[in-house]
């Protein structure tokens, strides 16, 4: 693929969110597009095994959302077609941050919200119906197909229904299987080296339950959420709508302090936070489910790009290339904005696959970075220099401001919604504004 002048087969292992958006992506290519997919994939939004995160909270951000709608034409309107709520930022959120309540400013920005499996199952539809896209399921790739050391031309792959374990011959191979991807050990067994894998844990995990709330006592703001701060630094949670009338309540704890997955625990856990309200909330609300808990939440970069030897006819995206700690709700932004990268890259042609897989890797810097940062400070591995320390310090002012200021807070949400460069928080005119202060105090 050292020039990707063959652009007749290309498969994608993994039916997820990564896999879906780089296959539509391709599509635009590529003759042909297949998606290899272990799972058995229901027509009807529901659980499966293989994505088990799809229990817990996932908020879209406006970037996502802006990627999505990009590659998916009409995405948005199909998630609300759905069933997806729209949620106003700020408008629509109780938040209390760490430097304290957020006042309730006119609507910024507005987000579908709804679970994980509707808006995975929106993509896949159109993904199939509207760009081609042939998804063939309860199929597990077992491994990369070429010659040892060699460009990649293909999968092994076994249908889990028992049949005959067959090779499916590509152009390009897109790995999109996600935090377990057993590519990065298949191509060291196939003589291309090895690849270092940065790991930051902040030890954080999740529980997460539906509920049903009767009589709206959580309509007036349709978000609440509670983050760690003073006098409670490991504890936090959320309540969000998702279609159905049901509300999604994720407790998330840093440094393995995590919420129980039992009745009784999981609400102590809930009272527990800096702020009663979503406990109170949940002592009327009528459970839709049992209480379900994630762990495994490490920032997990695998550095594929400087493998001695990156094989031609193989990219890595999606959580298998950069998963971070999902707390920062960043993970499927992230996979629909490096589709859309992989559709501009391809698009102006001519890079070797080294070349790609770095620009798709210097795409989730940003967003590493973010989550990383904040993760460090949970660990208390303070700032790394005086800089550092002097950007926290400024970063804990313009929050205390965006909580009080409607521009601010617009500016603000720009940039935590990804649509905007992080270099608009410190434009001057914003910087005098933060070394003036809050004009008034955080709401009560
Ligand atoms: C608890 C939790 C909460 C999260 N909350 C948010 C949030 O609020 N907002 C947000 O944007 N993101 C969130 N994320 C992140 C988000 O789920 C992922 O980052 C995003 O979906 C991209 O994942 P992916 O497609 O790369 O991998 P996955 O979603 O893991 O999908 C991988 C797919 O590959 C399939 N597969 C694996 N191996 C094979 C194989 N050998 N052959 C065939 N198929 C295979 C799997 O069955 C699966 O379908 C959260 C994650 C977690 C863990």
């Amino acid at each position: 693929m050292t020039d990707l002048e063959a652009r007749r087969h290309a498969v994608v292992i993994g039916a997820g969110m990564a896999g879906l958006t780089a296959a539509v992506a391709l599509a635009g290519h590529f003759d042909r597009v297949t998606v290899l997919e272990r799972d058995a994939l229901p027509d009807e939004p529901v659980f499966r095994p293989g994505v088990p995160q799809s229990r817990h909270l996932h908020s879209l951000m406006g970037a996502g959302q802006r990627a999505l709608d990009e590659l998916v034409p009409g995405f948005t309107g199909r998630l609300y077609d759905a069933g997806a709520i729209p949620l106003r930022t700020p408008y629509d959120h109780l938040w209390f941050s760490p430097a304290g309540w957020c006042h309730r400013f006119p609507p910024s920005h507005t987000v579908p919200s709804a679970s994980r499996e509707l808006i995975e199952a929106v993509v896949r539809r159109a993904a199939v119906e509207r760009h081609g896209v042939a998804v063939r399921h309860r199929t597990e790739v077992t491994g990369l197909d070429g010659e040892p050391g060699g460009a990649v031309t293909g999968v092994h792959a076994a249908p889990r229904d028992g049949g005959a374990p067959e090779r499916l011959p590509a152009d390009l191979v897109v790995d999109a299987s996600g935090r377990r991807s057993r590519v990065p050990a298949w191509l060291t067994e196939r003589g291309h080296g090895t690849a270092e894998t940065t790991v930051v844990d902040s030890r954080a995990g999740y529980s997460s339950r539906l509920y049903e709330i009767p009589g709206g006592s959580a309509d007036e703001w349709r978000v609440i959420s509670i983050q760690p701060g003073p006098g409670q630094p490991t504890r936090g949670g959320a309540l969000v709508p998702v279609e159905g009338g049901r509300r999604l309540v994720s407790l998330y704890g840093y440094l393995d302090d995590h919420p129980p997955t039992d009745e009784d625990g999981f609400l102590a856990f809930a009272a527990s936070l800096r702020h009663p309200v979503l406990h109170d909330v949940l002592r009327s609300a009528e459970p839709a489910g049992p209480i379900h808990g994630f762990r495994n939440m490490a920032n997990r970069r695998w550095h594929g790009e400087d493998l001695p030897a990156w094989p031609d006819g193989l990219l890595v995206a999606g959580d298998a290339l950069c998963a971070v700690n999902p707390v920062y709700a960043q993970g499927m932004s992230m996979a629909a904005m490096t589709a859309v990268l992989l559709d501009r890259l391809l698009a102006e042609g001519g890079a070797d696959g080294r070349t790609l897989q770095k620009r798709l890797a210097a795409g989730n810097e940003r967003a590493w970075q973010v989550a990383t940062g904040a993760d460090l400070a949970h660990l208390g591995t303070g700032a790394a220099d005086e800089a550092a320390a002097e950007t926290a310090a400024y970063m804990q002012r313009l929050l205390e401001l965006a909580l009080v200021d409607a521009d601010v807070n617009r500016t603000f949400f720009d940039v935590m919604m990804m649509l905007d460069e992080p270099g608009a928080l410190f434009a001057p005119e914003l910087t005098a504004r933060v070394a003036r202060g809050p004009a008034r105090p955080a709401a009560g």
